[in-house]
């Protein structure tokens, strides 16, 4: 893949996977198994000489001086470093108290059983929802966003802005916590949607942040006004596609980044998880999260495949991670750049 290409979008593929490849926009959660697919789809291609074998590359800038956070900040200092992108997911609000619900032992998922659904992740189905939205309003109104505030992760995506040199963030987190720091709308990407608007199933009909929030703290299931529809929040539901934005923003984004920062997210669920792809090769990689994350897959590296992932050894010269808790990274990396105390301030 190249990357400059969307992901699930190879340059160069041959024909058989045309028109065979789905919408990598369309579904969540199926294109690490795609992509592991198209690659060895294609070295079986290259290995039975169908097509011309991938050329080698010209060798990639590296701008980092110092492969680690220091060298990190040093470049985001630097005045060629202009349009940070980042990447966030749930580890930057778990400290807002919002649990992951992909974690096993604090997760969402765990505390699920009271609703007894056919299985957990039936909550964010689009099919069991418009069967029964009930369980979905009862968890809804134990994490309507409102009542937890920022983090200082949030704030310090906030401080890029401010310094000028965000170009957007991305998150995959429908807290709408970003906004709550004052990160401006235009400047955030909700991949996965968000509770700000919401729906009416039936005749679209949209409705504000005020309208569901009363009937959700009422226990009503919100019916439209116009019609007698369910509303639903504009969050992403598995079996629905990610929003317009998403797509439009991420073909211009990408190729102009010049620094990407991926806090708090395992990078395991897709299309989101193959962004890190899209920067340009020479764009360094930050990782702030608890593991390492977003790694290349084994397989793929034994056969020296393209299909990208974080390069964390030094020798590679670009991607830096820093392991422990989100908040605690991005404070280590504002005192880094002398923006510690602004940080803390808006806490
Ligand atoms: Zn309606």
């Amino acid at each position: 893949m190249s990357a400059n290409s969307p992901p699930g979008i190879c340059n160069g593929d041959v024909p058989l996977e045309r028109g065979v490849s789905p919408n990598p926009i369309e579904t969540m959660g199926s294109r690490i198994q795609d992509s592991d697919v198209d690659s060895i789809r294609r070295y079986l291609a290259q290995k039975l000489g169908f097509y011309e074998p991938i050329k080698p590359t010209t060798p990639v800038e590296k701008v980092l001086n110092e492969v680690n956070l220091d060298g990190v900040v040093k470049w985001i200092k630097s005045e060629r470093c202009q349009n940070v992108i980042t990447l966030s997911g749930a580890g930057i609000s778990t400290s807002a108290g919002i649990p992951d619900f992909r974690s096993p032992e604090t997760g969402l998922y765990h505390n699920l059983q009271k609703y007894n659904l056919p299985e957990p992740q039936a909550i964010f189905e689009i099919n069991f929802f418009r069967q029964n939205p009930k369980p979905f309003f009862t968890l809804a109104k134990e994490l309507f966003p409102g009542k937890f505030k920022p983090t200082v992760s949030h704030y310090f995506i906030r401080l890029l802005h401010e310094k000028g040199i965000l170009l957007r963030h991305y998150t995959q987190n429908i807290d709408t916590l970003e906004r709550g720091a004052g990160i401006p709308e235009d400047k955030i990407v909700e991949a996965h949607g968000t509770f700000y608007t919401s729906h009416c199933l039936e005749c679209q009909k949209e409705y504000s942040l005020e309208f569901i929030k009363e009937r959700i703290f009422t226990d009503q299931i919100p019916i439209c006004t116009a019609c007698p529809g369910v509303v639903k929040p504009d969050i992403v539901f598995f079996g629905e596609s990610l929003p317009e934005r998403f797509q439009m923003c991420l073909q211009a984004d990408f190729q102009k980044c010049d620094m990407l920062i991926i806090m708090g997210s395992s990078l395991e669920v897709q299309p989101f998880a193959s962004l890190i792809d899209m920067v340009p090769d020479w764009c360094p990689r930050l990782l702030i999260n608890r593991e390492k994350a977003g790694l290349k897959s084994p397989l793929l590296r034994i056969w020296g495949l393209a299909g990208g992932g974080l390069q964390l050894e030094e020798e590679a010269g670009r991607d830096v991670a820093w392991l422990g808790d989100c908040d605690d990274g991005c404070l280590v990396v504002a005192d880094k750049l002398g923006w510690g105390v602004s940080v803390s301030f808006k806490r």
